[in-house]
């Protein structure tokens, strides 16, 4: 090894970045609380057979994206590529089942192994929310509505857009899932490897390739919406006149759909044209059948996950916040009594900062530097009358204020 790396799609969050992500995390969690969704959090890795149950052993995650690694006592570890799985475990093993419905939110990184690019990464940050135990209609409405709510506070509703699908119940899935691969079976031959390869796996999936060829047989394929039973119409018709009353626009895409079997119902994705190809914001969906998989009690569910860095590439730089006061001793004299003084402003609540070394000049740009909003400047003959002097760093006044009334003096400035 010549220099020391990070590992490959991996990223330090310097203090912009994190500036940034906080901002996200923070504006999503209030969001959520607003709509009575608490905030949990999982470990970041799990027995693999958590993630294999529920993402099925077909899925692209399981089959090539999973950091998956024996651990020192035999057992078979995988960092988490998403929180839904640990979310349900938690629910199993903790008997949370009890106390239905349960709203929670969470945040932090995940783990895929993926070919990284803008906006791919292999450990990357999710916020998301899950609703369990509620099987109605509005349920699907009101998970929509939290993440468009969210865009909407983080000030990136224009750039994207919710496109809606149904997938309807297991009876109608099941039905179409016969057609379909009946219909693709004939076209076998003009089929892509990749989707060949899903035709007996995933079939669904395929609805989904990117492959121009394939795209041109899946235009004349089966369409989802002629099987559904009439309850599964009725659903989704009452998850579209719950968006519609409140003013969510939608746009039904029957491409989007989510290949494993425990999946129902709605399919939903906010998307976006500003980060190229990584078009996918926000995305999520109904998986009643998700917690029975794993061998617990039958409980639905739907939720939707986002991806931070990408979130936080739409909202762009985010300014600190910080009201920082600098402190300036004049002359090494003053230093260990500004250094007090630094102290005990920040007990009292202020963000405050003083310079290790440098004289005045030096000193005073360093606050220019950090955006401070005043210095406070202590020098001898200030101090031997209780005061000190406050320049405000923006118009460059000052002015000589007693030491005692220095923090009435500063909380102008925050
Ligand atoms: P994509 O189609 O971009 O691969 P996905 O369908 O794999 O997305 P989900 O599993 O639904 O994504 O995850 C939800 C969200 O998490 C995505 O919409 C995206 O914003 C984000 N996300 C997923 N994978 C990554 C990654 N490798 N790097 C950064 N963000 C990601
Ligand atoms: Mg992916």
């Amino acid at each position: 090894m010549s220099k020391l790396q990070p590992v490959r799609g991996t990223h330090d969050l310097l203090p912009g970045d994190s500036r940034a992500h906080r901002h996200v995390m923070d504006l999503a969690r209030s969001t959520a609380g607003l709509y009575g969704y608490e905030e949990i959090s999982t470990p970041i890795f799990e027995f693999t057979e958590v993630f294999k149950r529920t993402l099925g052993d077909v899925s692209d995650i399981v089959t090539k994206e999973m950091y998956t690694f024996q651990d020192k006592g035999g057992e078979w570890i995988t960092l988490r590529p998403e929180n839904t799985a640990g979310v349900a475990r938690a629910l199993i093993s903790g008997g949370l089942s009890q106390n239905l419905p349960l709203k929670y939110f969470y945040s932090g990184p995940m783990f895929r192994y993926e070919r990284p690019q803008k906006g791919r990464l292999r450990q990357f940050h999710q916020i998301g929310a899950e609703l369990l135990g509620v099987p109605e209609a509005l349920g699907d409405v009101e998970i929509i509505a939290l993440g468009a709510h969210i865009l909407k506070t983080l000030g990136v509703a224009d750039a994207v857009k919710l496109e809606l699908n149904t997938l309807g119940d297991g009876e109608s899935r099941a039905e179409f899932r016969a057609s379909l691969v009946k219909y693709l079976s004939a076209h076998l031959k003009e089929l892509s490897q990749e989707s060949r390869d899903r035709l007996d796996r995933n079939p669904l999936r395929i609805l989904d390739s990117k492959d121009e060829g394939d795209r041109k047989i899946i235009a004349e394929a089966p369409k989802l919406a002629e099987y559904l039973n009439p309850s599964s119409r009725d659903f989704f018709q009452t998850v579209c006149a719950g968006l519609d009353r409140l003013d969510l626009a939608y746009e039904l895409n029957p491409h989007l759909v989510r290949g494993l079997d425990y999946y129902c119902h709605s399919a939903f994705e906010f998307t976006t044209e500003a980060l190229g190809a990584q078009g996918a914001v926000l995305a999520g969906g109904r998986y009643d059948g998700l917690v029975k998989t794993m061998g617990g009690p039958a409980t639905a569910g739907v939720g939707w996950a986002a991806g931070i860095e990408r979130l936080a590439m739409l909202v762009g730089e985010v300014e600190s916040e910080a009201k920082i006061i600098a402190v300036v001793p004049v002359g090494p004299d003053m230093e260990a009594q500004a250094f007090a003084l630094t102290q005990e402003l920040r007990g009292a609540g202020f963000c405050a900062d003083l310079a290790f070394r440098g004289n005045i000049s030096k000193r005073l740009k360093r606050a220019n530097r950090m955006g401070a909003v005043c210095a406070v400047l202590l020098g001898g003959e200030e101090a031997s009358r209780n005061n000190v002097t406050v320049r405000d760093l923006g118009s460059g006044d000052q002015q000589e204020v007693s030491q005692e009334g220095l923090q009435a003096h500063l909380k102008r400035y925050c």
